[in-house]
């Protein structure tokens, strides 16, 4: 067995005691997505009940959800009442606007708090802060490219961070979506046209070994427990497979650790958060970090004896984290699109946990589920 990593960091300023709910009281989750029926799949196991906000009809968490609100985010009716019927609030879609933010804080504490949130939206102000607070990420510009000078803001960043490089919208970009890869100055018109005016951010390519990212959690009152390090493969944008443990050192191990700490820290968060590092020759370099439970942390349903969702609930429900003991080597693959078709194969196996998210209609790109095969007991990284 592997125990999961402990820091007993505890920030002074996070100390305060708060109210832990109790079995039947209710969190309420915005977003119906896959997340989101996991997170409410996890909270009904420790008797706590999900009430669910998602804009579109027919969301995959409303399903096992207690109770679904269907409503846009700027129904102000609708939020307060989601907000006056909950005990605490989290959400697995970063996106939400801030004003519907701003009216459910006023009446319910929002776990992870705004701040990452906040961060986290916007790549630009992302990047400062992981500088900021002493952590290594790719050489980025600032790109406006609604500005009449944004040829010339393009080319003064690509000779600040170098080609090839990837323009990327600062907001709304997720499974790789609104980015573009520049190999050469000769056609920055056509990247900053696909940009469609969206304020961006250019980045630099890093070099880099394997993907690998750390699911870790903070709990209210400061104590950190993470799972042991996986390592990515994406095609085309989307997360594909993650596979654990990552083939890294221990160095580089403890370093990913400690950057999750640091993050989680700075921010006086509360929750499970995905943080994505890229592993160079040179160290460790952050991409980026998701304040939610993270696709690449599905394996620890399978693998581990606490899996993500259960933590992120203990978490903003106020109670203690679990040590993320892991038992087992293991592999996830994401079912993309038609993937599902190899459902029926899957099922025949053995030592495979298979996880559909009840998706009526089946398109190509979209996550419809995830396998995760045991390979065998937990060996050391
Ligand atoms: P993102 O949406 O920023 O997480 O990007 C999706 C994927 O694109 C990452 O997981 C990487 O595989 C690749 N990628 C993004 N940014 C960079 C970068 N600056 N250098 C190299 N690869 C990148």
């Amino acid at each position: 067995m592997d125990g999961g990593w402990r820091l007993r960091s505890l920030s002074p300023k996070s100390l305060m005691k708060t109210d832990a709910l109790a079995p039947g009281q209710t969190i309420g989750i915005l977003g119906g997505g896959q997340l989101g029926r996991m997170l409410a799949m996890s909270a009904a196991r420790l008797g706590l009940r999900t009430h669910v906000f998602e804009p579109g009809a027919v969301p995959p968490a409303g399903e096992v959800a207690g109770v679904t609100t269907t409503a846009d985010y700027c129904d102000r009716e609708a939020l307060a009442a989601f907000a006056g019927s909950v005990d605490v609030v989290t959400y697995e879609f970063e996106n939400v606007p801030a004003e519907a933010l701003d009216l459910i804080e006023a009446r319910v504490p929002i776990r992870p708090n705004r701040r990452a949130l906040a961060v986290s939206q916007d790549r630009l102000r992302e990047k400062r802060f992981l500088n900021g607070i002493g952590l290594a990420t790719a050489p980025f510009h600032p790109v406006d490219s609604a500005s009449p000078n944004a040829a010339s803001i393009l080319k003064q960043a690509m000779e600040a961070v170098g080609l090839p490089a990837i323009l990327k919208t600062r907001r709304l970009g997720y499974d790789g979506k609104g980015q573009v890869r520049i190999e050469d100055t000769d056609c920055s018109a056509d990247f900053l046209a696909s940009m469609a005016g969206a304020e961006a951010i250019l980045e630099g390519f890093v070099d880099f070994e394997r993907e690998v990212s750390v699911i870790a959690a903070r709990s209210v009152d400061g104590r950190i427990a993470c799972f042991e390090p996986g390592e990515n493969v994406h095609r085309d944008g989307i997360l594909r497979t993650t596979r654990v443990p990552a083939q890294v050192g221990p160095g580089t191990r403890e370093r990913a650790f400690e950057i999750a700490a640091a993050i989680l820290n700075a921010l006086d968060y509360c929750g499970v958060i995905g943080v994505e590092l890229f592993d160079t020759a040179d160290g460790l370099v952050v991409n980026e970090f998701a304040p939610r439970v993270h696709n690449s942390g599905h394996w620890t349903e399978a693998g581990a004896i606490i899996d993500q969702f259960e933590q992120h609930v203990r978490a903003v429900a106020g109670w203690p984290l679990a040590d993320p003991i892991r038992h087992s080597d293991v592999e996830m693959n994401n079912l993309v699109g038609e993937d599902v078709a190899d459902v029926p194969a899957i099922a025949r196996e053995d030592g495979v946990r298979l996880h559909l998210y009840g998706k009526s209609e089946t398109r190509a790109g979209r996550k419809m589920g995830h396998v995760t095969r045991v390979l065998g007991p937990a060996t050391s990284p």
